[in-house]
């Protein structure tokens, strides 16, 4: 058996107080294999034995805690729900605090002896203004063994099993710190260059790696835990970077040379109306991409109703202007359908042909459609998914355009640039998911990004009101007055698949409902829900949209896209079991005409704390990035749509919507480095690359970067 050239990659089993059975459970247990899995392992948190806390400065914030003083008395307790519990008071030099235990009463009377003195450990519990601390660890103070150590304890996630083998925190500490009483700082290497580590003030990897598991005081946490949180999203920076100049290297688009008759056309005489300054910066910057023979990779980001179609549609127009086609695809066949519609209306009489592809356009209408792509005779050409099938083949391909990406994966994405034999089409991707800007920098940080930050002028603010059952009647009253000033109205209800069924009841029963106070004839109301037909979908949709029905009652299906602008009335029902970016979406629903907008949340009075915290951060504001930004914080990165695809978020500390001025220094020294050295080729550098390299082995899917 050949030995390991470095101590990190030895096996567990081989540290000392591991052995084979231990090891056999670190490995089943947390998929620990080698020193190095083990050392990584990071506590989740610490217990301060380097000294005791005074009760006067306790709070219910600080973590298990150690205090010296008396047990004054012990009595037993009845509580109100009549359970019997033990009461202790327990002083030192500050003050008083109360002991409680619930279990083990006679136990205790046993063995606890008031008036010694004790070191007490736990963690302040509040209630009600009164601090307690259930269930203390008790140890007479002239027993004890070591009453302060040097460091803090670490305390490490495990499982039962871990347990039973004696892994427990305890065990793992013994091991762990013989472990790294061992290692010297060639075992550890630095992965980051001096001049960083230098600039930063930044400990070294070795100090962080003995810190990190055994603190002397809170700074050496701090320190360590900086360190490593930087040098996490360092590493997914470079990662991002360098595959980002790899992919400038390696691939070669066609440059757009001119702004030509098509663009100036439509510009001076098509365009309905005024650009947005801020549609106007990011035509600019996507004009410059598009000129380049550097392929453009660029994100747009723009709120619901922000502007994004033209912003697209005048991109497409310089390709035409070159010779170039153009494909735009969206992700359900409604808004690709709308999208149609909006540049065909926008360009007719125009001499530009525009063609539609999905699943549903079938026998002759396919043919001509991708007959059409291959000679070159449809310059642009709208569709859902159906674009990326092998069999649809482009003349010439310079700009393909996804909305609303998230919605597709990254493979998906990745077969537009397919297209073309020997160039690739410049990239455009759309969003009107707004991402707080740390996760957009962890997502797409190898992309360029465009934000239009301004709504077209004239859209009144969207009022939003939180209501409860009790208001019914009056929203009801409220409906009638708009419909009868000639406004319609969404009725939203959520459909979470797990309770699919009751769900579906409670639309229907809503519909009912709402059919007795909008009684046909004179009212209409068109239902949609996911387990319709497509095809009976939209025709629903559609009376909605030519204004047939007053009222439309769906499920979240009409979050995406769909543009209605006489509707100006968004009803939501529990709203409590909403997310905040789908509620976020919904809403954007209405506020696209010139009538003044409301979104009513209906909610059931009882309310998680969560779910109220989303209502109130919806009536607050109407900003997408500052709605984006109460969802991270409320439900961290995991659950943010679109980001399940991808590992750049195992991150092991970092947290991204708290540590955003870590990433800002990571993410800036990454890209100087890179803009410098796009292939870590100085010497400087060669930390970084032996890291890269073997994070590469580590992480296989780094090899394969979209
Ligand atoms: P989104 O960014 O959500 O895709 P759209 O492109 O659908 O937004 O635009 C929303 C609405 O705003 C459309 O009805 C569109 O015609 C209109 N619009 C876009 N830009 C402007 C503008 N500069 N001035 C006035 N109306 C605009
Ligand atoms: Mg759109």
């Amino acid at each position: 058996m050949g030995q390991p050239t470095n101590i990190l990659d030895t096996p567990v089993e081989y540290v000392k107080g591991v052995g084979p059975s231990r090891g056999e459970t670190f490995r089943k247990e947390l998929n620990i294999h080698t020193v190095s899995d083990l050392l990584y392992a990071f506590p989740f948190r610490y217990i301060d034995r380097t000294r005791f806390h005074l009760i006067k400065d306790l709070t219910s914030d600080n973590d298990l805690v150690q205090l010296k003083g008396t047990l004054l008395s012990l009595e037993k307790v009845k509580s109100k729900s009549s359970r019997q519990y033990v009461k202790g008071v327990f002083k030192d030099a500050s003050g008083f605090l109360e002991l409680v235990w619930f279990q083990g009463a006679s136990w205790i009377e046993k063995t606890l002896k008031t008036g010694e003195e004790y070191i007490v450990f736990g963690r302040v519990s509040d209630f009600n203004g009164i601090k307690s601390m259930p269930h203390p660890e008790m140890e007479l103070l002239s027993e004890a063994s070591v009453t302060v150590s040097k460091t803090f304890d670490p305390v490490y996630p495990g499982t039962e099993k871990m347990d039973a083998k004696g892994l427990d925190s305890r065990g793992r500490r013994k091991i762990v710190k013989g472990l790294l009483a061992t290692l010297t700082p060639t075992d550890l290497p630095e992965t980051l260059p001096a001049y960083v580590t230098e600039k930063l003030r930044i400990c070294s990897s070795f100090e962080a790696m003995q810190w990190i598991h055994f603190p002397a005081n809170e700074q050496q946490k701090e320190l360590a835990t900086n360190r490593i949180k930087f040098e996490e999203f360092f590493y997914v920076q470079i990662r991002l970077l360098l595959s980002k100049a790899y992919r400038r290297i390696k691939y070669r688009s066609v440059p757009f040379e001119v702004i030509g008759p098509v663009f100036n056309h439509f510009y001076h005489h098509k365009l309905p109306w005024q650009l947005t300054g801020a549609q106007k910066k990011v035509i600019r910057e996507i004009r410059a991409d598009l000129g380049k023979h550097t392929q453009m990779n660029r994100l747009l980001q723009g709120d619901v109703g922000s502007g994004k179609t033209i912003v697209a549609l005048l991109s497409m127009l310089m390709a035409i202007d070159n010779g170039l086609q153009a494909c735009l695809m969206a992700p359900t066949e409604i808004l690709a359908q709308q999208h149609f519609e909006t540049i065909t209306g926008l360009t007719a009489d125009m001499d530009i042909r525009v063609a539609y592809l999905s699943g549903s356009v079938k026998g002759k209408k396919r043919t001509e459609a991708l007959e059409g792509l291959l000679t070159g005779d449809i310059h642009i050409i709208v569709g859902t998914h159906a674009l990326i099938e092998e069999n649809v083949v482009f003349h010439k391909l310079g700009l393909a355009i996804v909305d609303e990406q998230h919605r597709f994966g990254v493979a998906q994405r990745a077969s537009l640039w397919k297209k073309n034999e020997d160039f690739v089409p410049h990239i455009l991707v759309m969003t009107a998911t707004p991402i707080p800007r740390t996760l957009a920098m962890t997502l797409y940080g190898d992309l360029e990004v465009s934000i239009i930050d301004e709504l077209p002028p004239g859209r009144k603010e969207i009022k939003t009101i939180h209501k409860y059952e009790s208001a019914r009647a009056e929203l009801i009253q409220f409906m009638h007055t708009e419909i009868a000033r000639g406004r319609q109205i969404y009725v939203v209800y959520p459909l979470i698949e797990e309770s699919e069924k009751l769900d579906l009841k409670n639309l229907q029963d809503g519909y009912e409902r709402l059919l007795q106070y909008f009684p046909p004839p004179d009212f209409q109301i068109s239902v949609v829900h996911g387990r319709m037909k497509a095809a009976d979908k939209d025709a629903e949709m559609q009376r909605f949209v030519t204004g047939q029905t007053q009222i439309m009652v769906a499920t979240t299906v009409i979050e995406v896209g769909v543009n209605v602008p006489n509707a100006s009335i968004m009803v939501i029902e529990n709203t409590e079991r909403f997310g905040l970016s789908q509620l976020h979406q919904l809403r954007g629903r209405v506020g696209r005409g010139a009538e003044q907008s409301y979104c009513i949340l209906m909610t059931d009075y009882k309310i998680s704390k969560e779910g109220r915290e989303r209502i109130a951060t919806m009536v607050r504001t109407t900003n997408g990035f500052e709605i984006a930004e109460a969802d991270l914080k409320l439900r961290g990165p995991g659950d943010i749509q679109g980001t399940q695809q991808s590992g750049l978020l195992d991150f092991k500390l970092l947290n991204i919507s708290a540590d955003t001025a870590i990433m800002d220094a990571a993410r800036n020294i990454a890209l100087r480095i890179i803009e410098n050295d796009s292939n870590l080729e100085k010497d400087i550098h060669q930390s970084i690359r032996t890291q890269v390299a073997k994070l590469r082995k580590k992480h296989k899917d780094w090899a394969r970067i979209s």
